[in-house]
């Protein structure tokens, strides 16, 4: 896991790596974004980066680039204003196949 600011401060579970992984899938819809970057300050794993392209109104959306750290947490989906991002929790097949 890449070692977020926030992550040396985490406890890691004894059994964690006797659990199935759980990752998600962001998906966002960039023209409906108003680049308030909440998304990407407060996403625990630092998977949002901010892009820096423009979308329609303007404003710079966000980049997903550690898709494979995404632990489906919804909070980038829950705290966006614009109801721009959705986030799905993937089949433990699908998180094989990808990493
Ligand atoms: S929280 Fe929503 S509106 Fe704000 S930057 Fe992220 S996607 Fe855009
Ligand atoms: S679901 Fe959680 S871990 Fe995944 S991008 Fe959103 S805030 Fe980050």
């Amino acid at each position: 896991m890449r070692r977020t600011a926030e992550s040396r401060f985490w406890r890691r579970p004894f059994d964690a790596d006797s659990l199935p992984r759980v990752r998600g899938s962001v998906r966002i819809h960039e023209d409906r974004c108003k680049g308030c970057a909440y998304c990407v300050e407060y996403c625990p794993r630092g998977v949002l980066v901010r892009s820096e392209r423009f979308n329609l109104k303007g404003y710079h959306p966000p980049d997903v680039m550690e898709s494979l750290e995404c632990a489906a947490c919804g909070l980038c989906e829950l705290i966006c204003p614009e109801f721009a991002i959705r986030v799905e929790q993937l089949e433990p097949a699908e998180v094989d196949r990808a990493s």
